[in-house]
């Protein structure tokens, strides 16, 4: 098994203050991985460090990889994607357009040959996925928020992302939204190594398969969602001494 994420002793400084400790992390496809702990703890900065966009030292590997030290474009072609807290669609764009774009960074441009072929095979797939193929003509804009996210996680996936980092996907969702967005998550984690940073413990409650918790730069516990909620020091991070 090498297409796994590995993590050790990963830290990220900004100038002098250490915001990811040296932490040691393993996610295998098919664990559907939630990154909790209260704000500051580290959380944006770690899945930062691993698409590239900040600094790091110690050891990010993917798929027997070495990604740190490598170019965010470079990473991403590994296939490795990350969706941020706003989604960032192209709004005059269809949702079609928009997978289309995200696939065509793999493969070159659209030839007028493969425009006429029709829908490619692999965003056919995606569209089913994300369950917009209803929408595929309808502008990014006009969508709704959760279906802006979903749009933005078949994006990475007509990439061929095998590694999803997926910050706060549920924020600003409603109850049937979030739902739908665990279904999802199941679905593409399957055979993807999937990360969620999230605040909603409810959410995490329904869908992780494990959690890390992360406090301060550092990892303070690790399990099921029964084992990190039992977890005495989870409890004094989440609700004091
Ligand atoms: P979380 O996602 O868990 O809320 P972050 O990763 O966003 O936490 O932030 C961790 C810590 O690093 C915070 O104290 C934050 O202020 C600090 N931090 C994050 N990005 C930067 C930056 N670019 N420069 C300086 N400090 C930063």
């Amino acid at each position: 098994q090498r297409d796994y994420l590995e993590l050790s002793g990963l830290t990220v400084s900004f100038d002098g203050f250490v915001a990811v400790d040296g932490v040691d992390l393993a996610v295998l496809p098919g664990d559907l991985r939630f990154l909790i702990g209260p704000n500051g703890a580290g959380k944006t900065t770690l899945i930062d460090a691993v698409s590239g966009l900040v600094a790091a030292t110690g050891s990010a590997r993917y798929a027997g990889q070495e990604l740190l030290g490598r170019k965010v474009h470079r990473i991403a072609r590994l296939g490795v994607g990350r969706t941020f807290q706003t989604a960032s669609v192209f709004e005059e764009l269809t949702v079609l357009q928009n997978l289309d774009i995200a696939a065509g960074h793999r493969r070159g441009p659209l030839t007028l040959a493969r425009r006429r072929r029709g829908v490619p095979e692999e965003v056919r797939r995606t569209l089913g996925t994300i369950g917009l193929t209803d929408l595929l003509d309808t502008p990014a804009g006009e969508l709704a928020h959760g279906q802006k996210q979903w749009l933005e996680i078949g994006m990475l996936l007509v990439q061929d992302a095998r590694l999803l980092m997926l910050d706060e996907p549920v924020a600003g969702m409603s109850a049937e939204e979030k739902d739908e967005t665990g279904r999802l998550l199941r679905r593409i984690g399957t055979d993807r190594v999937v990360v969620v940073v999230e605040h909603d413990m409810d959410f995490m409650r329904a869908f992780a398969q494990s959690v890390t918790v992360l406090h301060a730069g550092s990892v303070i516990a690790e399990g099921s969602v029964r084992e990190v909620q039992a977890d005495p020091r989870v409890q004094e991070v989440y609700l004091g001494p």
